[in-house]
């Protein structure tokens, strides 16, 4: 729709009663993803991002919580003017303008509302009223796309389309047609089958659309495209083309599908395991990310997902490191695998291994260089050691306040905020320049108390918010590649706009392997 010419947004609904995801565990519901403004959203936030290059703000995020939290704040504050307030239709209201008013802040044309969950669950039905309504409203404005798998089991060989015909039914009961289905499937949709759609699911002829699995996320658009999917879009729309440029993302998604040298990196972290299956959409930005830069470079991402818990139970582990040609250690949360964390960061310093550490990965970054270059034994955060003698890593003065009441939600130090890089260090010159701002999600931070005895040896301060004197950065000279930053820049990081950190971090590990 962008590449059509049209200003465009995205809105999220989230079913689920929690007011964000800023709750909710990684493995749960895949990585948290921090807006400029502060936001705690639902992952799918940081892909319309990285399509659209727009930032998301809270307006872009809806959920049930927040829905029903003003709804009965208006209530007790009698803004319905004593009227009995009703599930139906103040909460589809509530919601209506919470849509709208995404689209207005923007000033978009077209506003791409995705509902999370599925279609005939409980949880879901307030919000298909709500679309219902809409339609009924504004009927030459809104469309409907039910997105839906088309299974092939094993045992059958065959896809099959009655989900979706059950699915579209299911719709069809909560007073809605979908206008397209697009077609989700391990392979594309052959003619039988989008002709079957198109009978059972009540739709025009091609208004089954394709999207069977591909290498990489960049490459839908050119998919969709290829089925004309703009164009029936805005014609359902009542909408003309202004122009048609999807050129620089085909030569960008054209190169990244012929690279053959690959760059090994490592990420390091926790947050992994979710029953017998491994969930990377924990940390989607930062995998993003990296492939953003590798590609940049001409190369091929490849990530191993490494559980630090591995190298607490054996030391010996470590060595399986030195196979990697770079080692990143994302944010995170409490006790589980720090210690596996922090010998890894170890590891990486010693061996001149290229180390980058975001957030947490910064924090086990001071951890571990007072422990080994200054012999405090004992230093921790206080995260984990409240009472630990060297805490080098302690609690902000005002997230005290938040821990102590258990206000958890939404509390942390949350968005984008101004950093200082100094001259003459790696900050400064991958940056490019010294004011930066970049985004965070935390509540413990480098302290102050130590910045002398750490700066004497060796460790560099290379980045520092201002306005509070917070260390946001710190690096290593005499090490081909070793920074630690306090906040995400993950979050920033674009297909055609790679993040000049993740950047210098893939370089490095590049120059390691033509080294070896
Ligand atoms: N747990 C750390 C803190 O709260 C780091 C948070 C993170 O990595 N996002 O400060």
């Amino acid at each position: 729709m962008q590449s059509r010419g049209f200003r465009v947004t995205n809105v999220k609904c989230d079913m689920y009663v929690n007011i964000d995801a800023g709750t909710i565990r990684p493995t749960e519901h895949g990585e948290v993803f921090v807006g400029e403004d502060g936001i705690e959203a639902d992952q799918d936030l940081g892909n319309y991002e990285r399509f659209t290059g727009n930032a998301m703000k809270a307006e872009n995020y809806i959920t049930t919580g927040q829905v029903y939290q003003e709804v009965i704040r208006r209530e007790r504050n009698l803004e319905y003017g004593g009227e009995d307030v009703e599930v139906v239709p103040d909460i589809p209201n509530e919601i209506i303008k919470r849509i709208r008013a995404a689209a207005k802040l923007d000033n978009a044309e077209i506003t791409i509302v995705e509902f999370g969950g599925t279609v005939g669950e409980y949880q879901v039905l307030l919000f298909l009223e709500a679309a219902r309504m809409m339609k009924r409203e504004t009927s030459a404005d809104v469309a409907f796309v039910l997105v839906s798998y088309l299974p092939i089991p094993s045992h059958i060989g065959e896809m099959k389309t009655k989900p979706t015909q059950y699915a579209s039914r299911t719709l069809n009961e909560a007073g809605i047609q979908a206008d397209f289905v697009v077609a989700r499937g391990p392979q594309a949709l052959d003619q039988p089958r989008a002709d079957r759609l198109a009978t059972f699911c009540n739709l025009d002829k091609g208004f089954a659309i394709s999207a069977p699995d591909v290498d990489s996320i960049y490459e839908v658009p050119l998919v969709l495209e290829q089925q004309q999917f703009s164009d029936k879009m805005l014609k359902r729309l009542h909408l003309k083309p202004k122009k048609k440029n999807l050129q620089e993302w085909k030569s960008f998604v054209g190169k990244i599908k012929n690279l053959d040298k690959e760059l090994n990196i490592a990420v390091v972290g926790k947050y992994f395991g979710t029953g017998n299956f491994v969930l990377s959409d924990s940390y989607i930005s930062v995998i993003e990310a990296v492939k953003h830069a590798c590609w940049a470079q001409g190369k091929k991402p490849k990530l191993t997902w490494i559980n630090s818990e591995d190298f607490e139970k054996n030391k010996n582990e470590l060595s399986c490191l030195s196979l990697y040609d770079g080692i990143l250690v994302p944010g995170g949360f409490g006790q589980r695998g720090v210690e596996g964390i922090i010998a890894a960061i170890g590891y990486a310093r010693r061996k001149k291994i290229p180390y980058l550490g975001l957030c947490y990965g910064m924090q086990c970054a001071v951890i571990e260089y007072a422990r080994h270059e200054l012999g405090w034994k004992d230093a921790h955060t206080t995260e984990i050691n409240p009472s630990t003698p060297h805490p080098v890593i302690d609690v902000m003065h005002d997230q005290k306040v938040s821990i102590a009441s258990k206000n958890y939600g939404g509390t942390m130090r949350l968005g984008s905020f101004d950093c200082f890089t100094e001259s003459g260090t790696r900050a400064r010159s991958l940056y490019k320049k010294a004011d930066i701002k970049e985004r965070h999600r935390h509540r413990y931070e480098f302290n102050n108390k130590y910045r002398q005895e750490l700066k004497k040896a060796g460790l560099v301060l290379s980045g520092l918010n201002k306005d509070r004197d917070l260390v946001e950065i710190i690096e290593l000279k005499n090490h081909p590649f070793f920074m630690g930053v306090q906040f995400h820049p993950e979050f920033q990081s674009r297909p055609l706009q790679p993040h000049p950190l993740f950047l210098g971090f893939v370089k490095a590990a590049q120059n390691k392997k033509e080294k070896h």
